[in-house]
């Protein structure tokens, strides 16, 4: 097996495994691929993310194989340069970047201008006939790889580079001329020398693969493992490393370095859109740490900005730039993120990827190309993430609220944010886990922050562009973001921030405008999301192209308008219980656990049943003849329970009894594991009379509304926690009992379906018997989940995290479906009860019917159906459309 794939040049690129990103990662296959549609890419070699994984895996060591193979592939780059590695009079110089299978931006180490030594350096300054370029970039050499390599502190050099322009009265690096630099390399290599107690390395074998080393351990450092872990990344798929000729957009006037899209990604608009640096090296970019210029002339103008774009200054580069752009997208048919270089006027491709965009910017890009003849619609409705849609079904700002703006920054990444400041990622996480709305704001954000990132509503960096990390970072995570907001400066020492004239401190309420770029002061309102225009578009196709149906978890009134709005087809689960959190409500159901017998509990049922009926025939209404899933009583009891002396008081009061009695009660129902206690059909076949209340309540607001002259309502009445079939059975003849009552007393019959949950293992199993009492199954994962894996689904939270960064799990199991395990049992259960009852309906109501993984098991084993929370209803129906196709 190859361990080293050689691009550009000579090179063929003929074997399809240098085009697979599992082998390659996405940088080098894309590489390769430019390459040899004859894009001007320098010349390197890839080595494969396999090599990594072994070098992992077996005590970080390097095969005779790899090393004989990078050899050669180093001969390839110094045939296609006409320069050597380590050659004092002309040497060659590399880039050695990671590449793994999906993008992770700059979570992974990258280490430029590799195979300068005190002797080469010169080399380079005689051959480029610049002498201050050659110094700087030593000194970017040393900098980088003393940090990325060996592990000595990156402030050290700043530090000294601050110094270096301090002692000269210099204001910016760029003052600093070719004899500073070279006195900077001097203290930089006795840095080195005194942190590491040997020198800097001269040999730039050894320079090349301690670069390639780290590279591969940067894999496994913590801030790749946080990103892994929130983009559920496998912890064993490695990384490749890509070593390529180096080309300098730091050599002058005439050169430069950007990052570009061939759309906007933000708003999916078609238009070139990007930010270059005149003079500057590949990284100064994406770092924030000058603030780019634009790239092109419409968007200088647009945005008021007077540094020329690359249109205007650099019209053939540019001109060339943008022929490569329709080329890429022609040949990838999907907007491409690329960065680039210009040496000395030449135009060099360094990357191209699929371009992250915001879920705007997908729905747009999707529709717009299926318009332009570019892909066809189940293309379209396979691009867009359907997890990306959740940012366009939230809340926006209200247009018309009053806002008041301290100041604008760049709309990095859209959708509105209200929160507290917190001024860094580790108070940002712990404010977050109190269940605080954060923003996140920083100077400017890198890898270490991801975590704050993530666990904040909003971000806002003084410092970067449109691509500067935060901005990337941000737009992939789907939080609103302004960047560049020259306007913020922050203090850490005081824990304030200054924007404009305005004082602010740590805690303070700020609202971000991600889509404008706008940062206000205190909180705005917000209105619901639109439905129409390419969302509405994008929906119509995923329907069309879907088998499953798309239900809802759902109780209350409002949320089935919201979700019928979101295209859901039915309720798939009502959870009763949850009727009664209401604080009106919630005494009667108290008052009915805590009955000492069953005339204590009829009155209670009693003042439950016209709330319950009122409930049902909301509903029935709303769905409008679309079919309804109500499940019976399924408290988890403890969920109920008083547990405050002043609620034990309030009920004492209402029940004409002492808080002691009760509270007695209370001691008397305690359970040690209330999950796998007195719940779902248990407490139907011990205390009969609150399922026949629920079922009364479900026909008689079913009678009155079909009555009323609506569309009939044929109610689905779910059984919870069923194990064997005589528990069904037992309830099954009670809903009929009742609902025979019902009917004569009304003088009206509607249709009804009795099914069941298939949530415990047991029923899984015995799912061929059950049927014979069902006319539904309704996968209830969570409890299914939670007995199926032994794991509580209340107290998973404290260690199934570890669980997942080990990869015992590859996912939070209560999000999506463990299908190697749990997946057996549904899909055993589907067939045991198809077998049974040919036509028995089967849908799933856990939390995993609105997760895309899930989903598409769902349609692998078969079901009729998903269910999900309503704001999850669109996602499903993406999910649903994906799964098919
Ligand atoms: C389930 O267990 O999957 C389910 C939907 O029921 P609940 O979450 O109400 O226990
Ligand atoms: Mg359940």
């Amino acid at each position: 097996m190859q361990t080293v794939y050689p691009f550009g040049g000579d090179a063929r690129h003929d074997d399809p495994r240098q085009r697979d990103k599992t082998v390659t990662g996405g940088k080098g296959a894309n590489l390769a691929e430019m390459a040899s549609i004859g894009l001007p890419v320098p010349p390197g070699f890839t080595i494969t993310t396999e090599e990594s994984v072994r070098y992992l895996n077996e005590g970080e060591a390097f095969s005779d194989k790899l090393r004989a193979d990078v050899a050669n592939a180093i001969a390839h780059i110094e045939r296609a340069v006409g320069k050597r590695l380590g050659d004092a009079g002309d040497p060659l110089l590399v880039s050695v970047r990671s590449g793994a299978r999906v993008s992770m931006p700059g979570m992974m180490d990258t280490v430029l201008n590799l195979g300068l030594n005190d002797a080469t350096v010169e080399g380079l300054a005689a051959n480029s006939g610049h002498k201050r370029f050659a110094w700087d970039s030593y000194r970017r050499f040393i900098q980088m790889y003393s940090d990325v390599v060996l592990g000595v502190e990156h402030g050290l050099f700043e530090e000294a580079l601050e110094i270096a322009k301090e002692d000269r009265g210099y204001f910016s690096d760029t003052e600093l001329e070719a004899k500073d630099l070279q006195a900077l390399v001097a203290e930089y290599k006795a840095i080195v020398e005194r942190e590491r107690s040997e020198p800097f390395p001269q040999d730039v074998q050894e320079q090349l693969w301690g670069a390639i080393a780290a590279v591969f351990e940067s894999w496994d450092a913590d801030r790749a493992k946080v990103y892994r872990r929130l983009n559920d990344i496998p912890s064993d798929w490695g990384t490749a490393v890509n070593v390529q000729a180096m080309v300098f957009g730091n050599m002058g006037e005439t050169s430069a370095t950007g990052v570009a899209f061939t759309r906007d990604p933000s708003t999916g608009e078609r238009a070139y859109y990007g930010e270059w640096l005149v003079n500057a090296q590949g990284e100064d970019v994406v770092a924030g740490i000058r603030t780019p210029q634009y790239l092109t002339r419409a968007r200088r103008e647009a945005a008021g900005a007077t540094l020329p774009s690359m249109e205007e200054a650099m019209p053939d580069a540019f001109a060339e730039l943008a022929r490569v752009f329709d080329l890429l997208e022609t040949h990838y048919k999907d907007m491409q993120d690329i960065e680039f270089t210009v040496q000395e006027g030449t135009l060099w491709m360094l990357q191209t990827r699929n371009g992250k965009r915001t879920a705007k910017a997908a729905l747009k890009m999707a529709v717009d190309m299926v318009a332009e003849g570019l892909i066809d619609e189940e293309t379209a409705i396979l691009r867009v993430d359907p997890m990306a849609l959740d940012q366009l079904l939230h809340p926006t700002l209200d247009p018309d609220a009053a806002r008041d703006v301290l100041a604008k920054g760049l709309p990095a990444s859209p959708g509105a944010a209200s929160g507290k400041i917190v001024l860094d990622a580790d108070t940002a996480e712990l404010w977050a886990k109190r269940e605080e709305a954060v923003i996140l704001v920083r100077v400017e954000t890198s890898p270490e922050d991801i975590h704050g990132m993530h666990a904040a509503k909003g971000i806002l960096t003084a410092r970067g562009g449109m691509t500067s990390h935060a901005a990337v970072v941000a737009r992939g995570m789907g939080r609103p973001c302004v960047s560049g907001a020259s306007a913020v400066s922050i203090n850490l020492a005081t824990r304030t921030l200054r924007i404009g004239d305005r004082e602010l401190q740590e805690g303070d309420v700020l609202t971000l405008d991600g889509a404008a770029g706008e940062i206000m002061a205190g909180r705005v309102a917000t209105i619901e999301p639109q439905m129409e225009g390419d969302f509405g578009t994008l929906m119509e196709w995923a329907d069309r192209h879907r088998r499953m149906g798309v239900r809802t978890n759902a109780e209350t009134p409002e949320d089935c308008r919201t979700a019928r709005q979101f295209g859901a087809e039915g309720i798939g689960l009502c959870r009763t219980e949850h009727m009664f959190f209401d604080a009106g409500r919630i005494s009667a159901v108290r008052a009915m656990i805590l009955a000492d017998d069953e005339a204590g509990r009829r009155a209670a049922l009693d003042r439950l049943l016209p709330e319950q009926r009122g409930d049902f025939a909301e509903i029935f209404r709303t769905m409008a003849g679309l079919p309804c899933t109500i499940r019976l009583l399924d408290p988890p009891l403890h969920e109920f329970m008083p547990t405050r002396d002043e609620e034990f008081d309030a009920l004492a009061d209402e029940l004409n009894v002492s808080a002691d009695h009760l509270k007695r009660r209370a001691s008397e129902l305690h359970e040690f594991n209330p999950m796998l206690g007195h719940r779902g059909c248990r407490l139907g076949i011990t205390f009969p009379e609150i399922y026949e209340m629920q079922a009364r309540a479900i026909f008689e607001a079913a009678c009155e509304v079909t009555g009323d002259g609506g569309e009939p309502v044929v109610p689905e009445i779910m059984i919870p926690l069923v194990a064997s079939r005589r528990e069904l059975e037992i309830l099954r003849v009670l809903v009929d009992r009742v609902a025979e009552e019902v009917f004569a007393e009304r003088g009206a019959r509607v249709d009804y379906l009795v099914g069941t949950m298939i949530e415990l293992p047991r029923a899984a199993l015995m799912a061929g018997e059950i049927a014979n009492e069902a006319r539904f199954f309704s996968f209830g994962t969570n409890d299914l989940t939670q007995t199926a894996l032994g794991v509580s689904r209340d107290d998973a939270g404290r260690f199934l995290g570890p669980y997942v960064e080990k990869g015992i799990y590859a996912r939070d199991p209560f999000v999506s479906l463990d299908i190697d395990g749990v997946g057996q049992l549904v899909e055993l259960a589907a067939e045991r009860g198809r077998a049974t009852r040919g036509d028995i309906k089967l849908g799933i109501c856990g939390e995993h019917g609105g997760d895309p993984q899930s989903i598409a098991f769902c349609e692998e084993v078969g079901l009729d159906y998903v269910s999900a929370s309503p704001y999850r209803v669109p996602i499903a129906r993406l999910a649903a459309a994906q799964a098919a196709l």
